[in-house]
């Protein structure tokens, strides 16, 4: 089967979603489905005939999250949380902190850029769960040039995941 590309930038790096709405039910049984895009967040349709979405049936999340190690910052008027992040992606994040922020606040969010890197903010997310010792982050909207640097991010942590495994030594 042909490898679906983004339109807007090109990457492979694409996620077939599944439809909520009746319109993209019916779309995919057409075999039309929705994509998004794991870097610049476009989303598109495609044709997959075929595809029956079991190997995702179990996430529906738009946006695959990779497992991550950054440092970085909830901010409401000041600094309301600090912590590390867990998981990343476009589409937001989990992060090792406890608040006292409720479900739905918005936040700023500001990810230290790992090694000298600038930071990446988010200007404005929203916390979508808070458990006892991590917050669910959603990002809602970057300054494009914040919004290339993370996809940049995004694209290095994909690539660590490819990598194949490293083979220690062999005594
Ligand atoms: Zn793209």
């Amino acid at each position: 089967m042909k490898e679906l590309h983004c339109p807007a930038c090109g990457t492979p790096c694409v996620r077939v979603i599944s439809g909520t709405s009746l319109i993209e039910k019916t779309l995919n049984r057409f075999s039309i489905f929705g994509v998004r895009c794991q870097l610049c967040t476009t989303r598109f349709q495609a044709r997959r005939p075929g595809n029956r979405m079991t190997s995702q049936a179990f996430d529906r999340r738009e946006y695959r999250r990779l497992p991550a190690n950054f440092a970085a910052t909830l901010i409401l008027d000041q600094l309301a949380a600090g912590g590390f992040v867990t998981d990343i992606s476009m589409g937001g994040c989990a992060l090792q902190a406890t608040t006292t922020l409720a479900r739905g606040t918005f936040v700023k969010f500001v990810l230290y850029g790992p090694s000298g890197q600038a930071d990446i903010k988010v200007d404005s997310a929203m916390i979508c769960s808070v458990q006892p010792q991590s917050v669910g982050v959603k990002f809602l909207e970057f300054d494009p040039e914040d919004k290339q640097r993370m996809g940049q991010l995004i694209l290095e942590l994909l690539a660590d995941q490819q990598a194949p495994p490293r083979i220690s030594s062999r005594s």
